[in-house]
């Protein structure tokens, strides 16, 4: 008789991964397919890549500082110096450290790993998961397909030097120059990078303002200071995605703002203009389902019982850590934990820029849409840490009701951002008041001491300035 799984989890990224995972700890019998390379999108051309490619050009510009603290003779090295081919190999052996690690712990949690694609489920009893090798049937489905960036016209595939992000994280040279198409996340953060080589960077992005989401005083800084650290933006020039032509130099296109065309040159184009969500090129016809109605409820589950769909393909946002969480809430109900759901509110949004920028809640435009609120700002330059590490410039910014003194978001620009948002996660989960962590003891001398100190400020009782 065949097995029946207690779950069938098709892509083994970080959702799929996370999803197995607990699943077997908790002594569910599961089924993982994966096309590709288990860790998928975030450990092979996501986070684990770029934030190698980061901490390069971060630590290229860090060196200047020993200048300053008595190394007055030293010189940086050129940029021509760097071995190319051997940082590829650094980043690789970084993705395969971490791909070993992640073999492992399938093997560990005695998974059953299928590497194949799957083509279609079909419901009978059970869910039915068809590859061409293999057929098993499952209870539950847990659907982590991911997503694949979107390049209108393919142009990166009909031209060379015109890359998707995948394609710049396996670029055999440093360009001359690089044009990148769209100023989300994706695109700022490798604006960061080539910027902090000194390479020439420019931004087109076709709205007024780069990342839509951030709050709006945390946004306009990180412009200013992109544009400091010499990179080009050009807001509200729309892309002309037919009119793309290479030669040996350069790529050359047309782009087109207030009517006037203009004409844009650059060695290399990135296009980082979003990622479509992707739902495996899986036939679930038989289902009564089709790709389309694919939309899940606040437990990440479809119209179809018992088939769920987690991370990028379930059309909520695109990060590492909602994919791993989405995972674990599908889990615990599975497992008969009915009280937990999917709240976007508690999901941390982070930007590895220099500097960098992280986000939790409502910003302050949305929050006093429905709150009376208050606001306690601390400069950078007010904390002694920063002070001693030289990055002050940055701010925190925490938004909270003024009824009842709760925080509803917290907004940061600087140094150690996307670590520091860690405590105002706790503090939005548990519901902390300004109050709270304002009388919560941080440890001196420590960044993490802006989070105090605006937390006082709300109500003006800060220190340090
Ligand atoms: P994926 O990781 O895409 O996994 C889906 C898997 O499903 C793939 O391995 C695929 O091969 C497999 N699959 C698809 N169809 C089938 C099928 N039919 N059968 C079998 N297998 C199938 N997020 C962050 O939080 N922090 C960051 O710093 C960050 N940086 C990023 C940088 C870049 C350049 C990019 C592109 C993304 C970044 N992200 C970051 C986003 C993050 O990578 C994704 O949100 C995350 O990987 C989504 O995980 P997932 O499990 O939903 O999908």
């Amino acid at each position: 008789m065949n097995i029946v799984y207690d779950i069938a989890i098709i892509g083994g990224g970080i959702g799929g991964y996370t999803a197995a995972i607990k699943a077997a700890k908790n002594g569910l019998k599961v089924a993982l397919f994966e096309k590709g390379k288990i860790g998928g999108t975030c450990l092979h051309e996501g986070c684990i890549p770029t934030k190698t490619f980061l901490q390069l050009s971060n630590k290229y510009q860090d060196i200047q500082k020993l200048k300053k603290m008595g190394f007055s003779h030293f010189q940086r090295p050129n940029i021509e110096e760097l071995n190319w081919e051997q940082f590829l190999s650094y980043k690789n052996q970084t993705i395969s450290q971490l791909f070993t690690g992640l073999q492992y712990l399938v093997q560990k949690n005695k998974i059953d790993f299928f590497p194949e694609k799957v083509d279609s489920i079909v419901k009978k009893e059970f869910f039915d998961v068809l590859s061409k090798k293999t057929t098993i049937s499952a209870k539950e489905i847990i659907m982590a397909t991911g997503s694949v960036p979107f390049v209108p016209n393919k142009v990166n595939e009909v031209f060379e030097k015109v890359l998707s992000s995948d394609q710049l994280l396996e670029l055999k040279e440093l360009p001359t120059s690089i044009a990148i198409i769209g100023s989300g996340v994706i695109g700022i953060e490798f604006a960061t990078f080539f910027s902090q080589l000194g390479i020439p960077v420019s931004i087109i992005e076709k709205e007024q303002y780069i990342l839509p989401t951030i709050d709006r005083d945390i946004s306009n800084k990180l412009k200013e200071k992109l544009i400091k650290n010499g990179v080009n933006f050009k807001m509200g020039y729309e892309v002309d995605f037919n009119s793309f032509v290479e030669s040996a130099e350069n790529v050359r296109f047309t782009t087109t703002k207030d009517g006037i065309a203009n004409e844009e040159s650059a060695q290399y184009v990135l296009v980082a203009i979003g990622r479509k969500r992707f739902n495996g090129d899986l036939l679930l016809e038989q289902m009564d389902l089709n790709k389309d109605q694919l939309e899940v409820n606040e437990h990440l589950e479809t119209t179809q019982k018992g088939l769920y769909v987690i991370g990028d393909a379930s059309g909520n946002i695109q990060l590492a850590h909602a994919a791993s969480h989405q995972a674990e809430i599908v889990i615990e109900r599975i497992l008969g934990n009915k009280e937990v759901k999917y709240d976007e509110f508690y999901v941390p949004k982070c930007i590895y820029s220099y500097p960098e920028v992280s986000s939790i809640g409502l910003t302050e435009e949305e929050a006093k849409k429905d709150y009376n609120v208050k606001v306690g700002r601390f400069q950078l330059s007010g904390n002694g840490k920063s002070v001693i590490t030289g990055e002050t410039d940055g701010f925190i910014k925490v938004v909270v009701d003024e009824k009842t003194d709760r925080i509803l978001g917290v907004h940061i620009i600087g140094d150690k951002a996307t670590e520091l948002i860690s405590e105002a996660s706790l503090a939005l989960l548990v519901e902390a008041t300004s109050m709270e962590i304002g009388f919560t003891i941080h440890p001196h001398p420590t960044v993490s001491e802006i989070f105090n100190e605006a937390a006082l400020a709300v109500n003006g009782q800060e220190i340090h300035s």
